[in-house]
């Protein structure tokens, strides 16, 4: 029987065997974990019973994934839920940029901007199923959809803060400021528009929505389907050497690339080699669970009723922060992503204690505690909520980098979201999962089409694991 290993068990591992597996070939995972998920984590670490998601949360970007939904996951236990409302942006005037499920009522709630919404939203979503086959793909590709895929990249070579002009409103302006900033990138760097057009199209067609028990019910599904078509998982098997893999026809390493490097060492070709040891990181999250007793008393109506909020303030602080980070620099008022997942999901709460998961954007290796930094965005825009928080958990850059050996230094996208990166992935190469050792391929977030929990690099890597060898079936 053919075979395949695994290292790595996050999504990307995890589809990657699950794909692999329903193709009849016998996989094994190793997790250096103790169970496996990666960034699909969920864990109780203020109370018992409170769940908060240990990294991704709000899932725009797997609920439409392909490989996800052609593994049926749904039949394997995962439900997808949404809150009423996708995300919202407040400012300190105490209105808001409102993101709904449809381009229709986000349009409506942006008032004299919604004309420029509709017309840079209504196509896209409309065909997102046929442009994720090319958008959630290496780029450099022959397109399947050529014209769509032009319609939609028009606009992303902008700089996020270029594409914010289409906006006259402030509410709107930041609404895009701060999906835009998900890239981790200055929003005046070319392409920043990218990423933030992919969420946002994404968003529409199906939601920004959690997954029902926290998103380590992502990893239980798949782990399901590896399971169901006789794939072995073994963990607590951290992998420093090569010579620790078993022998397999093919070999997928869901790691940064760094670490294959060290992993490899001489016996990856030199170019490979020097690339991935030079590999470029991204800046670092800095992240606070909180406990909040009664919900977070936001002054905006429509954040309590929302399952992300996006703390930043107008367009040009968020840009600031930004910059900031990318140079190193902790900005006074970082920009703070606030899940909200028990509004979907009322399991996770403990009576009226309710989960409350928030990271901040902070430089690469940030060392100083960034908790007051944190709460003092929330406080800005919802006086009081120190009052009701009963209990806290930090993880900082360094706590990240020691639970996954992927998130160097805090880097929880794997990678800087550089132009160079978001077109070629870890390496100028024609197979970006390639690592230039015969049935050696890399299928983790620093691949094409980069981080999320969305499965498509480790379904990217299995194509090219099955190409490789000479088998001609569709995963
Ligand atoms: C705080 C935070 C918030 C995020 N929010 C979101 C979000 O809301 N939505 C979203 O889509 N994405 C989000 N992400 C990003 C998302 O989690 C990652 O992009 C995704 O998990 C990457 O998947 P992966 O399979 O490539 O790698 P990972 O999830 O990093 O998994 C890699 C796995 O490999 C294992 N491993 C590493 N080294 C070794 C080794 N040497 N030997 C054996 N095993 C090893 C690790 O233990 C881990 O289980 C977030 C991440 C963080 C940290």
């Amino acid at each position: 029987m053919t075979s395949a290993v695994i290292v790595g068990g996050g999504p990307n591992g995890l589809a990657a065997a699950a794909l692999l597996a329903r193709t009849g070939l016998e996989v094994t995972l190793l997790e250096a974990a103790d169970e496996v998920g990666g960034g699909t984590r969920s864990h109780e670490a203020i109370l018992p019973g409170l769940l908060h998601d240990h990294c991704s949360a709000i899932h725009p970007m797997a609920v439409t994934s392909p490989a996800l939904r052609s593994l049926d996951l749904e039949r394997h236990g995962l439900r997808w839920k949404s809150a009423d409302i996708d995300c919202v942006h407040p400012l300190d005037d105490g209105s808001a940029g409102v993101l709904m499920r449809s381009v229709e009522d986000t349009a409506r709630m942006l008032g004299a901007d919604a004309g420029r919404y509709r017309a840079l939203f209504e196509t896209p979503v409309r065909h997102w199923d046929a442009l994720a086959q090319d958008v959630m793909r290496p780029l450099l590709r022959i397109p399947t959809h050529p014209l769509l895929l032009a319609r939609f990249g028009l606009p992303t070579p902008l700089p996020a803060t270029a594409l914010a002009r289409l906006f006259r409103t402030p509410q709107a302006q930041a609404l895009w400021a701060g999906v835009a900033a998900h890239a981790f990138r200055p929003l005046t760097h070319p392409f920043t528009s990218a990423i933030g057009l992919g969420i946002l199209t994404a968003g529409h067609t199906a939601g920004w929505a959690v997954a029902e028990g926290g998103s380590q019910s992502i990893a239980r599904s798949l782990e399901n389907v590896l399971c169901e078509h006789g794939g072995t998982i073994h963990a607590g098997v951290s992998i420093t050497r090569s010579s620790q893999i078993p022998p397999a026809d093919v070999t997928l390493l869901d790691l940064d690339p760094g670490q294959i490097a060290r992993i490899y060492g001489d016996r990856l070709p030199a170019r490979v080699r020097s690339a991935y040891r030079h590999f470029r990181r991204g800046p670092g999250a800095f992240k606070v669970d909180l406990a909040v007793e009664g919900g977070v008393p936001w002054t905006n109506a429509d954040a309590r009723r929302s399952g992300t909020v996006h703390l930043g303030g107008p367009l040009a602080d968020v840009a600031r922060g930004e910059r900031d980070v990318a140079a190193g620099r902790m900005p006074e008022r970082p920009f703070v992503l606030v899940g909200q997942q028990y509004l979907a999901d009322p399991s996770r709460s403990v009576g009226d204690v309710h989960p409350v998961w928030a990271y901040a954007h902070v430089p690469y290796g940030y060392d100083a505690d960034a908790t007051e930094a944190i709460l003092r965005q929330f406080e800005r825009f919802a006086p009081g909520v120190r009052e009701r928080i009963v209990g806290r958990h930090v993880t900082r850059p360094a706590d990240f980098a020691a639970a996954n050996p992927n998130f160097v230094g805090g880097d929880i996208m794997t990678g800087a979201q550089t132009v160079p990166h978001l077109l070629l992935g870890p390496r100028a190469a024609l197979d970006p999962y390639g690592t230039g050792l015969p049935g050696v391929f890399i299928c983790s977030a620093a691949t094409p089409p980069g981080p999320g929990a969305h499965g498509m690099c480790g379904a990217g890597a299995a194509r090219s694991a099955l190409r490789h060898l000479g088998i001609r079936q569709a995963v």
